[in-house]
């Protein structure tokens, strides 16, 4: 490699750390975001023309020199249409379809790393033994077609449940068949590696049987629990591009690639812990599917519940001291994150002290109200995570909650049957005062009762929570 490249790559890895560091905040996410991108930039152009080739006279030569100019321009050709695809896509896709776009993404690179152990592998066939790659490569080869095979119709497969057109499907005995496979798949694997052989054939038997195992891995695995399979797909991803780094030599993708895996792996964790799960729960358990748990659950609250105006609830958030807001899964959907922001600002300057409550997992995606709130130029030091805002409550005087169910649903301390049981909450029940705006009685993801709603100090403020929000703020500028 020339120093040249060496230095290029050198950059590129630090900025993927620096920029990785970054999107760990709101306010510094985009500009980490643009950072690590053009480092990866840097990488793309660098590779193209200062990767070096050694002739068979021993002569190094710009590896460009040596390919034809057709072979640049269907290259460039590839990545300049990726690129507006790409742009164009993350340009159109709304806020709350996110997590479907990330994980047809992911999807792409697992296809990428299993076309480029497939050509590799290709690389073998009729080479004489003393010229074949050693196992140590056949094997990097095998995993990347197995890991990307795996993330490719496994990513497909999740992107078509958020989306709605697939449902979840589970053979009898779905943990064991889907464990032999896996098993079987590593065997063969295996037994390609020992045999030294370059039959394509086997290789495309390890293809298919893999592409099948990534069907069947996400197929019954419940819709609720996606983006924490989606999260994990991304690592394999990860793992699939760090793979190929290992098979090329190439350290930029090798590091880039153990970067995702690393931090696909701790947000995998991290919201497992948020729903009080663990990994293998998700992958092996129930939840999501579970409409036979909604329905065990529906029918134990019940009661009466008190419907307030957004009149009345003007007064009382206008009379308040402290006033926390709690963000969910409507708010994104109604897109009231502006609304949101002004009915903020207008109770601040009324002398107001209000504060958002962001729970881990509220939304669809990790961080979903963070990204939300940001984009309504919502100040950072107002969101308040869940660990630090809950023993605030017992002092808050109107707790309201906007389009969020789950987050604040109390039978996750109350009662043990509840498929939530256990996961961390937002305590909203310890407020003074509690309005909750959403639509209808309806339930949240989980699919479960909350018995929040006919608490005695709860109101619900019923309708879109932009309508009701616009309605609230016109009230109060009114007061
Ligand atoms: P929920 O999905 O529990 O509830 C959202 C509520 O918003 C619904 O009850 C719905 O009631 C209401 N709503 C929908 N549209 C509107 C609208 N236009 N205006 C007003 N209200 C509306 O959301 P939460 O944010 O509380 O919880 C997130 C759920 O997603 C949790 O179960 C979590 O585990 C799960 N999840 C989240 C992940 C993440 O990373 N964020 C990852 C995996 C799972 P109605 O129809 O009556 O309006």
């Amino acid at each position: 490699m020339s120093i040249a490249l060496g230095i290029i790559y050198l950059i590129a890895t630090i900025t993927f750390v620096i920029g990785l560091k970054m999107l760990g905040h709101p306010a510094t996410a985009k500009k980490g975001n643009l950072i690590s991108g053009t480092g990866m930039v840097l990488a793309i152009i660098g590779t193209l023309f200062l990767q070096e080739k050694v002739l068979e006279t021993g002569e190094v030569v710009p590896l460009f020199k040596t390919v034809s100019i057709f072979v640049y321009s269907l290259i460039i050709s590839a990545i300049l249409l990726g690129s507006i695809i790409g742009w164009f896509m993350a340009m159109k896709v709304k806020m709350t379809k996110m997590p479907e776009l990330v994980s047809l993404f992911n999807g792409f690179g697992g296809g990428s790393s299993l076309l480029i152990g497939l050509i590799e592998f290709s690389k073998n066939v009729g080479v004489d033994d003393a010229n074949k790659a050693s196992s140590a490569i056949v094997t990097t080869i095998l995993s990347a077609i197995i890991i990307g095979s795996i993330t490719f119709t496994g990513s497909i497969v999740a992107w078509a449940k958020l989306d709605g057109s697939m449902k979840d499907l589970r053979l009898p005995n779905y943990n064991l068949i889907n464990n032999i496979l896996f098993l079987a798949l590593v065997a063969f694997g295996a037994f390609i590696v020992m045999m030294n052989t370059d039959s394509l054939i086997l290789i495309y038997i390890l293809l298919i049987a893999s592409l099948i195992y990534g069907y069947l891995f996400v197929a019954p695995i419940g819709g609720a629990d996606m983006p924490v399979v989606i999260s994990l797909l991304n690592s394999l991803t990860g793992i699939a591009a760090a793979i190929t780094g290992i098979l090329y030599g190439n350290m930029v993708m090798l590091v880039g690639g153990i970067l995702v895996g690393s931090a696909g792996l701790i947000l995998t964790f991290a919201m497992c812990k948020a729903m009080n799960r663990s990994l293998s729960n998700v992958v092996f358990g129930a939840f999501g599917s579970s409409g036979d748990v909604a329905v065990a659950a529906v029918g134990k609250t019940g009661g009466s519940i008190k419907k307030t105006s957004a009149s009345d609830a003007a007064v009382m958030l206008n009379y308040s001291t402290n006033v926390v807001i709690v963000p969910g899964y409507g708010l994104a959907v109604a897109q009231a994150q502006h609304v949101i922001h002004e009915l903020e600002e207008l109770l601040t300057r009324k002398g107001v002290n209000v504060k958002y409550a962001i729970h881990p997992v509220a939304g669809r995606m990790p961080g979903h109200m963070n990204v939300l709130l940001a984009e309504s130029n919502v100040s950072y030091d107002k969101l308040v995570e869940m660990d630090d805002i809950n023993p605030q409550f017992p002092n808050t005087d109107v707790v309201l909650v906007v389009g969020a169910n789950d987050v604040v649903n109390p039978a996750a301390h109350t009662d043990p049957s509840s498929p939530i049981y256990g996961m961390p909450i937002l305590n909203v029940e310890n407020a003074k005062n509690i309005i909750v705006n959403k639509r209808s009685m309806n339930a949240g993801y989980a699919g479960i009762e909350n018995e929040l709603f006919y608490n005695q100090k709860t109101s619900m403020l019923f309708g879109d929570a932009k309508a009701a929000l616009t309605e609230l703020v016109s009230e109060l500028k009114n007061m």
